[in-house]
């Protein structure tokens, strides 16, 4: 009967292909039949040269390219290697490091972040907290732990932070539940490229304190940098995280970083989860616990990939050609990205707040239908619950011109 199931209980899921990597695959097969000039794939969230290739940083790849053999072929300890958390401090504090006892852990990437800090630090059932709009893979990974996702408006009327909404969730779940995981993807929000400001920030700890007043509850503030280093002046996109210290002993904040994007590194699987804590004994215990997580659900990291950020991180030479190579990257994005929002204006297609990143959110009542209709234009994006995700980072400027109209067209249409 359709009842059958081979699989657990716990693991009897209804979804099929992840649906981004689904309308990847269309337009690649649209580009075999009528050529990849008239085909739009912004599904793909990575960063490519408008031929459609992998941007990547070839001072990185260089240094991948000729570790000796054993660089590559040995396993990292557990936790990384520790040259390697040293390095990922400073490749997402900056020079804003903030006050209080840090730790670090190496994971495969955010995305292993974001798993052990849901894992260890939500009780099973409870819930996760994050904004509206949101990176699919975080209800994945909610759900895969028997956790749920739920949300609050992430923008208001004047398409800002939405302050009271955040609030009113945080106390909402507070009241229900002693232990809260916040997730906080930002500068560079994906998939809107929205950044909070250090006001919004601010007023997002000066929440989370007052909340924290009752010390039965417990905060985790998780931080997902993953586009940082696209998110404009490397300095002042950091300052915010000056705020993660100096915080009540039941607040705890965890940086999510990642070699993917920053790095050009996306298939190496390797990052790192950072905590802040004002009390030893909770940035001790950790390492312990997510060491521990790591042994038990996939091992050691990717030590090529460690013993790359190792490396740049102890020449300032190879740091500085790396960040000038990018700065190419972030340029080639930011005039995409432009050329997208000024004629959306120009048709009057409305878009989510962007400052930086790698996407631009276009929010409409009926995204799959949208999302269809677009791609009988050969133009591939991803829906989303309450709109459409178009991936500038994967299109060319030219490209990005024409599709706001076309866009707006569709929507107008439905
Ligand atoms: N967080 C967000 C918002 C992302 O978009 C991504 C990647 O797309 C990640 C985290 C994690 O990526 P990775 O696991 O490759 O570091």
């Amino acid at each position: 009967s359709s009842t059958f199931s081979m699989v657990a209980s716990h693991s009897r899921r209804t979804e099929g292909e992840d649906k981004i990597f689904a309308a990847n695959s269309a337009a690649q097969s649209a580009a075999k039949t009528i050529g990849p000039d008239r085909v739009v794939n912004a599904s793909v969230g990575a960063l490519l040269d408008d031929d459609g290739s992998l941007s990547v940083l070839p001072t990185v790849i260089e240094l991948l390219k000729n570790l000796p053999a054993e660089e590559y072929a040995a396993y990292a300890p557990i936790g990384g290697l520790p040259g390697f958390l040293e390095a990922a401090k400073k490749a997402a504090f900056g020079d804003f490091v903030p006050n209080g006892y840090i730790e670090a852990v190496a994971t495969p990437g955010g995305s292993g972040a974001i798993r052990h800090a849901i894992w260890n630090y939500s009780e099973m059932g409870d819930a996760v907290l994050t904004s509206d709009w949101y990176w699919g893979p975080y209800k994945t990974i909610a759900e895969e732990h028997g956790r749920k996702i739920e949300t609050y408006t992430f923008f208001d009327e004047r398409d800002c932070f939405h302050l009271s909404s955040f609030q009113r969730k945080v106390h909402e779940l507070l009241q229900r539940q002693n232990a809260l995981v916040i997730l906080l993807n930002s500068p560079a929000h994906n998939p809107t490229g929205y950044s909070l400001t250090m006001e919004e920030w601010n007023a997002v700890f000066d929440c989370l304190k007052a909340e924290a007043a009752n010390k039965e509850k417990r905060i985790i503030l998780f931080s997902d940098i993953a586009y940082i280093d696209f998110a404009g002046n490397p300095k002042e996109s950091r300052a915010f995280m000056k705020l993660f210290g100096n915080l009540p002993e039941n607040i705890l904040t965890i940086v999510a970083f990642s070699m993917s994007k920053g790095y050009t590194l996306y298939g190496m699987r390797c990052g790192a989860m950072i905590c802040i804590s004002s009390r030893k004994e909770a940035a001790e215990e950790f390492k312990t616990v997510n060491q521990f997580s790591n042994r038990g659900v996939w091992s050691n990291g990717t030590r090529p990939a460690m013993t790359v950020l190792t490396k740049i991180f102890s020449d300032p030479q190879l740091l500085e050609q790396i960040e000038k190579e990018r700065q190419v990257l972030q340029t080639l994005l930011t005039e995409r990205a432009e050329s997208f929002i000024q004629e959306a204006k120009r048709v009057n297609l409305k878009i989510c707040p962007y400052k930086a990143g790698f996407f631009i959110t276009i929010p409409c009542k009926y995204p799959d239908a949208v999302v269809a209709e677009l791609q009988k234009e050969y133009i591939f994006t991803v829906p989303l619950g309450k709109g459409i995700r178009f991936a500038v980072c994967s299109v060319s400027k030219d490209k990005c011109t024409l599709v706001p109209q076309k866009i707006a067209a569709v929507i107008n249409k439905l």
